[in-house]
């Protein structure tokens, strides 16, 4: 039986395109701000401080990103919605919260206390090298 997936390919494509034009509105923001040429140190450190935020805000948008572009491609090969540590299916309630969840609720919290641990690497911050 083909996997009722439809409704959240249409979901995950819509929010991939949320988020790169965001990143687009961004950048379009930050050339413009780049005209401002600061004159003091007042001016720069303000704007190193937003240059920062602006970064940590791609790369969350980034981190997105891909996992949305991942959650596609398990819909393509027919992996999607199937935790694959306990190859349980993941529940409509959470795809409906976050349709590019890779993991069912329990097997997430496995992973978030194991990174809490420091026994494996946080992706995010893989993610954001
Ligand atoms: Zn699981």
């Amino acid at each position: 039986m083909k996997p009722k997936t439809s409704p959240y390919r249409k979901i995950l494509e819509k929010k991939a395109e949320e988020v790169r034009h965001s990143m687009s509105a961004q950048k379009a923001a930050q050339v413009v701000s780049r005209l401002d040429i600061p004159s003091d140190e007042g001016d720069l450190s303000q704007h190193h401080h937003e240059e920062w935020i602006f970064l940590n805000r791609n790369t969350i948008d980034m981190k997105l990103l891909r996992e949305i572009a991942d959650a596609l491609h398990r819909m393509d090969i027919g992996q999607f919605g199937v935790c694959p540590e306990c190859e349980a299916p993941i529940s409509a309630k959470r795809l409906d919260a976050v349709p590019w969840a890779r993991y069912c609720v329990t097997c997430q919290e496995q992973i978030a206390a194991r990174i809490a641990d420091g026994e494996v690497i946080d992706e995010f911050q893989e993610a954001g090298r």
